[in-house]
């Protein structure tokens, strides 16, 4: 909790310091107080929808005099952002194999940092990791990816430039059968530009790789930047309405002060949040813990 605290420290002192900027020696909590507090939730990148259902939860009691003091709002903000984020539960469970994951999302986010934070993960748990160079669009992103497959000791299969990403992925999923590989972890392209396009081409993976598998895919898991607020939010719904995102990674959680999004994703998409990245090193990526979350965005 105090590395997640660390982590979150702009977004703390960002609208969790403007909330107790509100209070500030108030003895009295009226209903006045609730629309300041709307108004901070609101500029906080929660989403208007999200914000006004934790009003209307705290209107509710107030209404039953349930919130006399400053305490009983704290602990019924963390009551509804618990009960927000019950949802999400971290970490990605290595069970059948390969356990395959596709990682998706609009370039620069972290999508290939996250991957070797990941492989890197597995590998120290003693998985044996396959990575496809499925972004075979970027010269660039293949190479790091290499980076991190030499840095982790795991395999990687990339195809040849410009080659089908979902050849690639396919190709990888074989890999990983023929190795008996534990997980296999497939980067995706993410230009936005040409969003059709890009949204066709990861059907297209998704069915490969299923096809590979003969099973569903384990995890697509969709990587987010919360430096870009509101926008993260947006991005999901694109996402989501081409594949069946499964899991949500939210980085650059500690370069900001609109960690607040977490609670707008989760309650807007229903998707859990699986992990979130809290710096650059290996260990910044961690396993989301809606408990954990809360003490130490609001504790
Ligand atoms: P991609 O284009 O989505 O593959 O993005 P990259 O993985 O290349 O990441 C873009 C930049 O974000 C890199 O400089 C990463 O080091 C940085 N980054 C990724 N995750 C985090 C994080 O959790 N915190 C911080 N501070 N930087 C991050």
């Amino acid at each position: 909790v105090a590395a997640l605290r660390r982590g979150l420290a702009s977004t703390r002192g960002g609208f969790i310091a403007r909330l107790a900027q509100i209070f500030g020696g108030k003895k009295e909590i009226d209903p006045a107080l609730l629309d300041q507090i709307q108004e901070v939730l609101i500029t906080a990148d929660i989403g208007v929808r999200t914000s006004e259902k934790m009003l209307e939860t705290l209107r509710a009691k107030m209404e039953r005099a349930e919130l006399r003091d400053e305490d009983a709002v704290w602990s019924a903000i963390r009551e509804e952002a618990r009960a927000i984020l019950g949802a999400s539960a971290g970490g990605i469970e290595v069970r059948s194999k390969p356990t395959t994951i596709l990682v998706v999302g609009v370039n620069g986010v972290g999508k290939t940092t996250t991957i070797g934070k990941l492989a890197s993960r597995f590998h120290e748990e003693g998985k044996k990791v396959v990575l496809a160079a499925g972004d075979t669009f970027r010269a660039a992103a293949v190479l790091q990816l290499e980076v991190w497959a030499r840095r982790v000791g795991c395999e990687i299969v990339k195809g040849k430039d410009r080659a089908d990403p979902a050849s690639v992925i396919f190709e990888a999923i074989k890999k990983a059968q023929g190795d008996g590989a534990d997980v296999v972890i497939a980067d995706t392209a993410g230009r936005l530009h040409t969003k059709s396009n890009l949204m066709e081409e990861l059907k297209k993976v998704v069915r490969t790789a299923e096809k590979a598998l003969e099973r569903p895919v384990d995890e697509i898991l969709l990587v987010l930047d919360s430096t870009t607020g509101q926008n993260a939010i947006q991005q999901a719904q694109l996402f989501k309405d081409a594949i069946p995102v499964s899991g949500i990674v939210l980085t650059k959680l500690d370069g900001t002060a609109k960690g607040g999004v977490v609670l707008g994703i989760v309650d807007e998409h229903r998707i859990p949040v699986r992990y979130v990245g809290i710096g650059e090193r290996i260990e910044d990526l961690r396993e989301f813990d809606t408990d954990a979350f809360v003490q130490a965005l609001f504790a």
